[in-house]
């Protein structure tokens, strides 16, 4: 599992490297926080479906 990765970051408003936060085991799957290097914009994703609007 990548410890980075390449994505459009809403804030920055280009294609930035987020870095994993952290991981969490749930029943649905596993949850996954990014954040982005620029400008610290954070998301949440459940075994690669985007989590609209959470900021971790
Ligand atoms: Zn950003």
């Amino acid at each position: 599992m990548p410890l980075e990765m390449e994505q459009e970051c809403p804030e920055c408003g280009e294609t930035r490297t987020f870095w994993k936060t952290g991981t969490t085991k749930l029943h649905l799957g596993t949850k996954q926080k990014w954040q982005c290097g620029e400008c610290g914009f954070g998301f949440v994703r459940i075994d690669g479906a985007v989590d609209t609007g959470a900021t971790a």
